[in-house]
Formats: C-alpha cells, sequence, structure tokens
C-alpha cells in the first residue's frame, strides 16, 4: 500500500540514528524513490532517501490521508475500523496490565482516539497527543483538552506526569527515535512504562512477503525496528520487560471486501459485508511489541 504524496517529493538521505553514516547502509529494496536499506553495523532496516520531515507532516496535516486511513471511503468502512482498533488497543493494555495498575496514560500519535476510549474502558486517565491539526479537531470533539497538538520532543507535559506512554503503530514514523524515546522517558515516572508496537522486518511474515510486505508503506514509515535494534536503542535508561509478536483484529467484512476487491458493495453484497463484520479475527501482522520500564 502506497501513499503517493500530492506535493513535490523533497527528499532526503538518512543515516542509522545509533551507528552514523559510516559504513554506508547496504540495499534491501528499491521503490524508487526511496529506498529500503540496512546498517551494516547493527542491522536497522530505514527509509533513505526519504521524504524531509517538514513534508511528511504536511502529508499527515492533510484531511485526505486520514479519508482513507481511518475514516473510510463512503460506505461504512469506518465501522469496520474502529471496533477493531478498540480490541486490538484493549488486547495490548492487557499485556501492560500484566505489570501495572490502570493510571495517567499518553498516546502519542493519538489519531482520532480509538486507544483512548479502549484506555478509559480499561481506567486509564487517558491523554493524546498527535501532529496532525485535522486529526486532533476530530479526537477533541471527543476528548477535549486531553487531546494535544504538537509532537513529544516540544510538548508542555511536567516531567514524570505519566505512568504509561504507548505508542502503537507510530514508532515507525518518527524521525529522529533516540530524541524521541528521551522526551518520551522525561514525562514518564521512574517505573513506567513505555510500550511499543512497531512492524519488525525480522518478523516471519516479513520474511515470506519480501517486497511485498504489508508495512513496507511509504513514504510514512521511515525505520523499521527488529527485537536486536530496538535493544540497542533502549539500552540507556530501560529495562526491558518484554518482545513479543502483535498483530490486530479485522472484521470478517473487511477481509471479504480486501479479499474481492469490494470498494462499493451494494443489495445483497452489502447486506453479506454488514453481517460479516459482527465477527472479527485476531492476525498477526508481522509486529512487535515492546515494553519497557523507566529505571
Ligand atoms: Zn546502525
Amino acid at each position: 500500500m502506497t501513499n503517493q504524496p500530492r506535493i513535490n517529493l523533497d527528499l532526503e538521505t538518512a543515516s542509522c540514528p545509533m551507528c552514523g553514516s559510516a559504513p554506508a547502509p547496504t540495499l534491501r529494496y528499491d521503490f524508487d524513490p526511496y529506498r529500503v536499506v540496512d546498517c551494516p553495523n547493527c542491522g536497522l532496516t530505514f527509509l533513505s532517501p526519504r521524504l524531509t520531515e517538514s513534508a511528511i507532516l504536511k502529508l499527515y496535516s492533510d484531511q485526505e490521508y486520514y479519508v482513507s486511513e481511518v475514516a473510510g471511503q463512503g460506505y461504512d468502512e469506518y465501522l469496520e475500523v474502529r471496533p477493531n482498533w478498540i480490541k486490538t488497543f484493549s488486547r495490548r493494555l492487557d499485556q501492560v496490565l500484566k505489570y501495572q495498575k490502570p493510571g495517567k496514560v499518553l498516546d502519542i500519535g493519538c489519531g482520532p482516539g480509538f486507544f483512548l476510549e479502549a484506555a478509559q474502558t480499561k481506567g486509564f486517565d487517558a491523554y493524546g497527543l498527535d501532529p496532525s491539526d485535522y486529526i486532533v479537531k476530530v479526537a477533541r470533539e471527543k476528548f477535549g483538552e486531553k487531546i494535544q497538538h504538537g509532537v513529544i520532543e516540544t510538548a508542555d507535559y511536567s516531567a514524570e506526569a505519566f505512568d504509561l506512554v504507548v505508542a502503537f503503530d507510530t514508532f515507525e514514523h518518527i524521525y529522529r527515535p533516540l530524541e524521541w524515546l528521551n522526551a518520551a522517558r522525561r514525562v514518564l515516572k521512574t517505573g513506567g512504562l513505555l510500550a511499543i508496537t512497531t512492524p519488525d522486518p525480522s518478523s516471519a511474515l516479513a520474511k515470506v512477503s519480501g517486497k511485498k510486505w504489508v508495512s513496507f508503506k511509504l513514504p510514512e514509515h521511515v525505520f523499521y525496528w527488529s527485537p536486536p535494534t530496538i535493544r540497542r536503542a533502549l539500552t540507556d535508561g530501560w529495562e526491558i520487560l518484554e518482545i513479543n509478536r502483535a498483530g490486530q483484529y479485522a472484521t470478517l467484512g473487511f477481509l471479504f471486501r480486501r479479499l474481492f476487491r469490494i470498494s462499493a458493495p451494494s443489495g445483497f453484497v452489502k447486506a453479506l459485508i454488514n453481517f460479516l463484520n459482527k465477527f472479527s479475527i485476531y492476525s498477526d501482522n508481522g509486529s512487535m511489541t515492546v515494553i519497557a520500564r523507566k529505571v
């Protein structure tokens, strides 16, 4: 799935945030004009060249980006995705609840607020942060001032404000991941938890899918972390509690429409899809969840 930006391509080369620019990265896949490359030193996979950060932020602030990503195009695709995200986030929260009681949680990259809905149901006091003007307006309709516009590196939360920080399907979008981790750590209480779910290029699904892996989502996904590389990034100030396979829920209607490439169902097919949407299944999508404690 490729979202071509509707702007002039403003490209830059990137280097491994942990090892620097030498030796030069090796090519994994060419997605002209983007390339997925590997750091020959630590194995981190990343996009280079990539869009500049200002160009990608323009893309994210565009309402059209979310029309296909979140809201669905006409019809009731929105109804297909919302309950699935809430179930997916509830499942990820259950992983965290093995280690701590519900407390104050910040969702970085909160989108329309599906995580906040799941977290409130489980007893958390939930807050959200997102760089998109458009999606912040959508999320504020439901959550008001609990939603902030911006990025964690410059957000004005007080230090040690949260028991839990989550970044679900967000960390792969982050341009300066080490600075991001420091900023996330700053707002966490000592002993608080960070939970990240992000695509893992060393997963079985990624290996089987090769260049067609669903998570090579360009130009948005700029870093592809694996268990060894995320361990390396979380060496200082963190204790890793677990790294596990992750996935997401999808309704049978959603999978049926994808399988038969149905975009605008009507009549019997629409009725069938609405029926199938009552059921959903969980499947591994080649992502991993990392839970780490601030020490
Ligand atoms: Zn490296």
